[in-house]
């Protein structure tokens, strides 16, 4: 029990102050801390302090916001789902069976679907599936690629002691089981030789590959091309079960996922963020036979079983999201803004003459401060830190949020407005100066 009230500070650092006595450092996400300012308001592309200062938002909290902010019609749907039949735990819940037939019908690897709540929760199940359809336990995933917090997926990203020389199946973080790390094979994103050699050495003992389609783990990072699709070949002749991790490009790359741009099929996907608009939905697509593994009580087939899988506001709300997808030009918005953005910061590069770089896909972003544009982690890393420090604080005093993060991808809602993107590129041109110093 917490003894006393803490008092002290008012406005935002008593808040922070608040919180930080009674939640671990103040909150419950780890990419929340180190911000001065706390959000009480947010309408379409904008979010406001708790001062009143109003910022235009790139950080769509790590991506779900692709509407815009608080989406009237989506909050309509939602407060329909909850007050007509809320979560039931029996049987098929009210919206399922139709969101799940609005994804097979967009999504290519898309046969069969099925709903849990976060990122995190489809990453572990969608290994579990593959370990019950394969009978093999090791995974395969790129270095710096982050794909949740389970055990099975969380090596080989994290950015401390990072180093040239640095083995690349680091522990992300405490408390992951040892033996579980062991068996995941990391490999450099873009290095063929690389990936060649895992699949020489492990492919009969590997039951997934997982890759983001488009490397937004460390900004905006394609695969090069063929990479891909040697993956895909990869995994066909050795049995593995590849899972294209769409949740950053699920809904937000296209409505069919990324894997719809580049023409990669997966047998399996696992989306979320962006589907519902801000309302917490993920889940598995993947084809009939692959899905047929999940879901049964038994030894050997996987099992999903969540409280809070596909309920019914989260499916309203996302039902409502692809409905509007669906019906109007969001792709196009998404496109034009992000593009628009892309080519006013490049030009503010050639005018301030900042050693940068900018890369991104459709609505998203990222600016690199290296004369190069990455092709792997490492390089990325590479980025200068004390650069983007300048730069994101400029931005921040401007009246522009983004990721504190300096290689994380920044993206755009569909609520932006052409003057809000003259605005951000003229902040930008001041914050590269303020950068170069
Ligand atoms: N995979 C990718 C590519 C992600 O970007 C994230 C979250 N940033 C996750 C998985 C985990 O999703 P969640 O935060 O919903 O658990």
């Amino acid at each position: 029990m917490c003894s006393a009230l803490v008092t002290g500070e008012s406005g935002q650092a008593g808040t922070w102050q608040r919180a930080q006595a009674v939640v671990p450092r103040g909150v419950s996400s780890g990419h929340r801390v180190g911000w001065q300012q706390v959000f009480v308001r947010a309408a379409g592309a904008y979010v406001w302090d708790q001062d009143g200062n109003r910022y235009v938002d790139y950080l769509n909290a790590w991506g779900p916001i692709v509407l815009g902010h608080a989406d009237r019609r989506v909050n309509e749907a939602v407060f329909s789902a909850a007050s007509t039949c809320d979560l039931t735990g029996v049987g098929p819940q009210a919206g399922e069976a139709e969101l799940a037939e609005r994804i097979c019908a967009v999504m290519p690897a898309a046969e069969k679907v099925a709903f849990c709540t976060s990122g995190t929760d489809a990453t572990m199940h969608a290994v579990h599936l593959a370990r019950a359809a394969t009978g093999r336990l090791k995974i395969l995933k790129f270095h710096g690629a982050y794909h949740g917090w389970n055990d099975h997926v969380a090596v080989g990203s994290s950015r401390r002691d990072l180093t040239p020389a640095s083995p690349l199946n680091t522990p992300n973080g405490g408390g992951l089981h040892p033996a579980v790390v062991a068996d995941v094979i990391v490999v450099e994103w873009n290095d063929e030789a690389g990936l060649r050699r895992a699949f020489d050495e492990h492919g009969d003992q590997l039951a997934a590959a997982f890759t983001e389609g488009y490397m937004h783990s460390f900004g905006c990072v394609p695969a090069e091309p063929g990479f891909l699709g040697l993956l895909r070949s990869l995994c066909t002749r050795h049995g593995v079960v590849m899972v294209m991790d769409e949740i950053k490009t699920g809904f937000r790359a296209a409505i069919g996922g990324y894997q719809s741009v580049c023409g990669i099929t997966p047998d399996l996907a696992v989306f979320g963020k962006a589907i519902a608009n801000g309302y917490s939905l993920a889940g598995l697509a993947g084809n009939d036979a692959l899905m047929g593994h999940l879901g049964a009580y038994s030894k050997s087939e996987a099992t999903i079983d969540g409280t809070y899988n596909a309920s019914p506001y989260a499916l309203a709300a996302a039902n409502k999201t692809m409905e509007i997808m669906e019906s109007e030009d969001i792709f196009g918005v998404l496109y034009a803004r992000g593009a628009a953005i892309r080519a006013g910061i490049q030009a503010a590069i050639d005018e301030t003459g900042a050693p940068a770089t900018v890369a991104g896909l459709g609505s998203q972003w990222c600016v690199y401060f290296r004369p190069q544009l990455p092709v792997n982690f490492r390089e990325a890393m590479e980025s200068d830190g004390e650069m983007h420090a300048r730069y994101h604080a400029s931005l921040l005093a401007q009246g522009v949020l983004e990721p504190a993060f300096p290689t994380g991808d920044r993206r755009l809602n569909a609520s932006t407005t052409e003057a809000d993107v003259a605005f951000t590129v003229e902040s930008v041109r001041v914050a590269l100066r303020s950068a170069i110093g």
